[in-house]
């Protein structure tokens, strides 16, 4: 954006120099230009010939047609119009001298009356040139040579010298008018540049989003329509002038309708921001939203498979955790091995001491229990004072021995209840995944072998 502005300053100021220069050139030029339609119609009255070159100019430069070849043409004809009245004038002189030698006077008076019109003419040149130095200004090398000329054209009578000063004067004329010309060129040259920039800018800026697309066609054809008209102006004008300030009035268009679109693409860059940082705002706060949500589940998930009493997995995360290994016992055939554990008489004990201890029981087993499981093991809490066991890559007899190490640990514990030691057993059933079994087969199994261990006189382990 601050490019943006510098470049727009320095290309007003420039325009504004432009301008400046443009109207000292125009003011140099009318000088030159009238100067040069008053020589013209003081040397009128010469030659037909020339007096027809000399309303061409004339015409010329009131239509403002400054074709400099056609000019340069007309200054040769010019010349040799003039060359061939002084030729003339020689002759006549020639004739005069012999006439005042032979008469001992001048017996051709129009011969005099066109010298002093010729004397007539330069001075009035040179007096013009005089006012122009005044008007205009000059490179100082250029400016010595015309006060010289003028000079020359106010005092000397040497027709010859009078004559090459008037071509210098057509030259600085032509001079002048090229100077303008190239000053003008220069200035179209920039414009053009000008143009290139504003198009390359656009250009590059129509490529940034597809939302811009309308109002970059918009700009585009404003543009257009612009460049258009430009290059009308420089194709129908003959007016510097009036063409740099038509020029400049498209550019000011252009200008505006940029700033207009740039105006319109920060609006829509900041409603983009805004839509963007609202938009992360929300992605954020979904996100720990979501991140909330899934704690909560995972949490609510583990409490629904969680046994509140002894933090073991519960019945439900048992047939989960059974299905899990049933499919993979199905597709491996590695050893799987299911126990059912029953505490013994447990109703004695709720009854003895209260439920209270029971549940104390229940929760001091189950820790006992767990505490002692492979990883890979896995340990639920039926229901009751029940538990069930699934221990992956384990024969029949090596899980009825894990289980067997579990009854003499627990056996261990020192329980004490109303200051009597008691010591808590439990029974299971153990069996393993076979050959055409279901989940509940094995369980089944299971389950029997507990009943028979109870039978047998609790305290034990048995496998089916
Ligand atoms: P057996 O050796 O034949 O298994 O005898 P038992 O007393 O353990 O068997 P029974 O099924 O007759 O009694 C189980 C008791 O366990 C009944 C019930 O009150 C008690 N019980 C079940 N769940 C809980 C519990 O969460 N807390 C407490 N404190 N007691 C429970
Ligand atoms: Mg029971
Ligand atoms: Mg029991």
């Amino acid at each position: 954006m601050a490019s943006e502005e510098s470049w727009k300053e320095k290309y007003l100021r420039e325009l504004e120099d432009a301008d400046q220069r443009d109207k000292q050139w125009q003011a140099e030029r009318n000088v030159l230009e009238r100067m040069l339609v008053r020589t013209s119609l003081a040397s009128e009255g010469q030659t037909p010939e020339l007096d027809s070159l000399l309303t061409r100019l004339r015409d010329d430069l009131r239509n403002q047609n400054i074709d400099i070849g056609a000019w340069r043409t007309l200054q040769d004809q010019i010349d040799k119009a003039i060359t061939r009245l002084d030729e003339r004038d020689q002759r006549v002189t020639i004739f005069a001298e012999s006439s005042i030698n032979a008469a001992g006077q001048p017996d051709d008076e129009t011969d005099l009356a066109g010298h002093s019109h010729r004397l007539r003419i330069a001075r009035r040149v040179g007096q013009l040139l005089g006012q122009l130095l005044n008007q205009v200004t000059l490179e100082p090398e250029v400016e010595s040579q015309a006060r010289a000329l003028q000079q020359t054209l106010l005092s000397t009578n040497d027709w010859d010298i009078l004559r090459e000063g008037l071509n210098q004067v057509a030259k600085l004329v032509i001079e002048a008018v090229t100077r303008s010309q190239r000053e003008f060129e220069v200035f179209l040259k920039r414009l053009d540049e000008r143009l290139e920039t504003l198009r390359l800018h656009f250009s590059e800026q129509s490529d940034a989003q597809l939302s811009r697309r309308d109002d970059t066609d918009n700009l585009d054809r404003e543009i257009r329509e612009q460049l258009g008209r430009v290059s009308e102006d420089i194709r129908s004008s003959r007016d510097l002038q009036g063409l740099k300030q038509s020029v400049s009035q498209r550019l000011e268009f252009i200008g505006s309708a940029l700033e207009r679109f740039r105006a319109r693409d920060l609006e829509r860059e900041d409603m983009l921001k805004m839509q963007l940082d609202a938009m992360q705002e929300k992605v954020a706060a979904m996100e720990a939203h979501s991140e909330q949500m899934q704690t909560q589940v995972r949490r609510e998930r583990e409490r629904a498979l969680t046994d509140l009493l002894t933090q073991l997995p519960n019945r439900e995360a048992w047939q989960e955790r059974l299905a899990f290994e049933y499919n993979r016992w199905q597709r491996y055939h590695h050893p799987l091995a299911v126990a059912v554990i029953d505490i013994d008489l447990f109703k004695r004990i709720n009854d003895s001491f209260g439920h209270k201890a029971g549940d104390r029981v229940l929760q001091l087993v189950a820790r006992e229990m767990k505490s002692r499981l492979r990883n890979t093991d896995f340990i639920a809490r039926f229901g009751g004072e029940e538990f069930v066991l699934l221990l992956p890559e384990t024969a029949l007899n090596d899980a009825r021995d894990v289980v067997d190490q579990f009854r003499g640990h627990v056996g261990q514990l020192p329980f004490h209840f109303g200051g009597k030691p008691v010591t808590i057993t439990f029974s299971a059933g153990v069996s393993e995944f076979r050959e055409g079994d279901t989940e509940d087969a094995v369980f089944d199994r299971a389950d029997r072998a507990l009943y028979e261990a109870k039978g047998a006189g609790r305290n034990q382990v048995l496998t089916s």
